[in-house]
């Protein structure tokens, strides 16, 4: 919406979609100012204040860029130029190979309507199975863990307001004091209880304010959960009420909770038993209230037995009683900007728009009649993210892969793995609107709008969706993913009024294939939106939207939540003689993702300008190592130059490396591809690695 010269808008960035204003400065290029709204009640972070920057940077793209041949450098070509030579390639290659030779990679950053459009794209107009995103490295596990136990994925089934009424929150894995600042304003009154081998910067603040920190061994917080799980129900505060009305399941998960007594939890995790004990009854008296909610976040998702961990956290929440009631529940901290809106319109290998099943009959057949298209036609479940990546090229796989709007040689995990599987590609397009380091690689890069230079909707972490408004035009002769995906869809051979490039014409359509699925958004209409109605969803027309779920029943056909049986594990691999400590990775204050828009903002680049390895000091003595030389860490798959941080808080046994950083500085040239066997997780947060002396760059 614009008044004058401001346009009111939202966040390029994370879930938190903060709402801000964008206006002429005084050197007359936009600048961010703040908005109220209820995620960020006027408040931005840094990256959220010095967003607008992006759009200038010295280097975005303008032109499409072609290379003749692998050897020869990206050169600039007009776009039909381009656009020809994309279609005449995809088109020899699928002649040849058939239609799977092309792959499809998107991203939890694009709005609904550019998501919706994608997977649209790949099953019609390139009649492939083999699309998927990289909000699957996100939070997949946490969206497999929420069905099961609840029949239904929306991250955080409450509006955030809600949360900051609590008196107590268990914060797993999560460290939004780094990652999403103004959320927390919503956690200032609680008692805070925050799990993380780290003392992250939420921890800080929980210690500050006489809340816990539990720090356990990377890896070993299922086990953690399983000894809250232990200690809360032999302390008295299982909610056996609630357990008999509202959920199935708990004997058989109690099975395996019922071993973790707190001085075994202690030996697996090393938090001591007195503490869990202690977190327990903080946590089992807020809840006898009514009055505690646990939220989790990639700590505990990005593991091989993510999904497991996640359940064992929503178990221990089941058991307190907590999801389905006001001011009590379970939820999950999305991290993409529409990691939630990115993963329910058919982006993922595995669905079609509504968050419907690509297997089922039903679903197939109700979007095949939105599209105009017989559902015999519509392709199967695809490749996961890394599965997918790790095909390309090889004997059966993928021979051509068109990338939006991600930047998989960083944010992927065995980044020297992918590199050689993108290089094995007979042909690959990017579309961003920098030359990042994947679209460097690239035959073909297409620039195109970003964030403020176009309209369309997001739906943030509490499943409310959200209109971002124009602001500028792009640049000339840059094109938007609309018009990118419409123009290629033709050339393809698809009628052309089968691909709208205008937003509003796609968010119409979405609501009709999205129309009785779970994610129904058939009544969010731009109209609705410009009113600023709440619009969590499902929104049907003309019936009031739904902000928080599951209060009379969950989404199980028989209303019950259930509780799943899981069990401890080990990470997929553990420290030995060669590599003797643990890696974990995660997020900065000033950097977003991969950082290929961050890393291009002047303040956020000289406040992070390098990657570190946070160590202890003992640990980084051991390796020969003082605070600010460079070390290399070394993993069973790659190398990481790294310059050293010293902590005290550390764990002896742990490092951690922020991951928007690429090349050689990369933290995933370490990361472990082990996957999770349901969401199909790679195990991001645990790597076994070694630490030693490198020579200054
Ligand atoms: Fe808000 Fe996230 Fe943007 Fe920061 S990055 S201003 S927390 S939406």
């Amino acid at each position: 919406m614009t008044h004058g010269t401001s346009t009111q808008t939202h966040c390029p960035y994370c879930a938190l979609q903060c709402a801000m204003h964008l206006e002429p400065g005084p050197d007359g290029r936009l600048a961010a100012r703040p908005a109220d709204f209820p995620t960020n009640r006027g408040g931005l972070c840094r990256k959220g204040w010095t967003s607008a920057e992006v759009l200038t940077v010295p280097d975005r793209l303008t032109r499409p860029l072609m290379r003749k041949d692998r050897g020869s450098p990206l050169t600039e070509v007009d776009w039909d130029t381009a656009l020809d030579h994309i279609a005449e390639r995809l088109l020899a290659l699928r002649a040849e190979s058939g239609p799977d030779t092309v792959a499809v990679f998107g991203s939890g950053g694009l709005t609904n309507e550019k998501s919706y459009t994608l997977g649209k794209f790949a099953r019609l107009a390139l009649a492939t199975s083999q699309i998927d995103y990289n909000g699957r490295f996100c939070m997949s596990s946490a969206a497999a863990g929420s069905t099961k136990a609840f029949g239904l994925d929306r991250g955080m089934p409450f509006p955030l307001t809600d949360v900051g009424q609590a008196e107590v929150v268990l914060l797993a894995g999560a460290n939004p004091a780094e990652t999403m600042p103004p959320m927390m304003g919503h956690l200032s009154a609680p008692t805070l209880i925050v799990i993380d081998p780290r003392r992250s910067a939420t921890a800080r603040v929980a210690l500050d304010n006489g809340g816990v920190h539990l720090a356990p061994r990377p890896g070993t917080d299922l086990a953690l959960a399983l000894g809250l799980l232990h200690a809360a129900r032999i302390q008295g505060w299982a909610d056996d009420d609630y357990l008999d009305r509202r959920t199935t399941g708990f004997d058989r998960a109690w099975e395996h909770a019922a071993a973790w007594w707190p001085e075994r939890t202690e030996q697996v995790t090393g938090v001591p038993a007195a503490r869990i004990r202690a977190a327990a009854d903080l946590l089992g008296r807020a809840a006898r209230n009514r009055s505690a909610y646990i939220l989790t976040g990639r700590g505990t998702e990005q593991h091989a037995k993510g999904t497991d961990t996640v359940s064992a956290w929503i178990n221990l929440a089941l058991a307190l009683g907590l999801p389905g009631r006001q001011g009590s529940g379970y939820g999950c901290i999305t991290g993409q900007g529409n990691g939630q809106g990115g993963r329910e319109h058919g982006q993922k290998a595995d669905q079609l728009p509504g968050y419907r099943k690509i297997a089922d009959p039903d679903a197939r057949a109700h979007v095949a009649d939105v599209w105009g298209v017989d559902p015999d036609t519509l392709p199967g479940p695809g490749r996961s993210a890394f599965e997918l990546l790790d095909a390309l090229g090889e004997g059966g796989g993928p021979r051509a892969m068109l990338l939006f709007g991600s930047n998989p040689l960083v944010s992927a995990p065995d980044s020297q793995r992918v590199r050689s599987r993108l290089a094995s590609l007979d042909f690959l397009v990017a579309a961003d609107f920098v030359l990042s380091e994947t679209a460097a690689m690239a035959d073909v890069v297409l620039p195109v709008a970003q964030w403020a230079e176009e309209s369309g909707t997001m739906t943030n972490l509490e499943g409310r969706i959200l209109r971002r408004n124009r602001a500028t035009a792009p640049p000339q002769s840059v094109r938007t993913d609309l018009e990118v995906l419409s123009a290629l869809a033709t050339r393809l051979g698809q009628p052309s009024e089968r691909f709208p490039t205008d937003p509003d014409t796609v968010l119409a359509e979405l609501g009709r294939a999205s129309a009785g699925g779970a994610a129904d958004y058939s009544g969010a209409t731009p109209e609705r939106l410009a009113d600023g109605e709440a619009l969590y969803w499902p929104v049907l027309p003309g019936s009031a939207p739904t902000p928080r779920l599951f209060l009379d029943a969950f989404a199980h056909p028989d209303g019950l939540a259930r509780f799943v049986a899981v069990a401890h594990r080990p990470p997929a691999e553990e420290t030995d003689a060669e590599y003797p400590l643990l890696a974990t990775t995660g997020r900065l204050m000033g950097h977003y993702q991969s950082g290929a828009q961050t890393r291009r903002v002047r303040e956020l680049s000289a406040a992070e300008p390098e990657v570190y390895v946070e160590v202890h000091p003992d640990t980084a003595a051991r390796a020969g190592l003082a605070a600010g030389e460079w070390a290399t860490v070394s993993s069973r798959r790659g190398h990481t130059r790294a310059r050293v941080r010293i902590d005290h808080t550390a764990r002896l046994d742990t490092v951690f490396l922020p991951f928007h950083f690429g090349g050689e500085h990369s933290a995933n040239n370490l990361t472990n591809p082990a996957l999770d066997p349901t969401s199909r997780m790679p195990e991001f947060k645990v790597s076994a690695v070694r630490l030693e002396p490198a020579p200054a760059p």
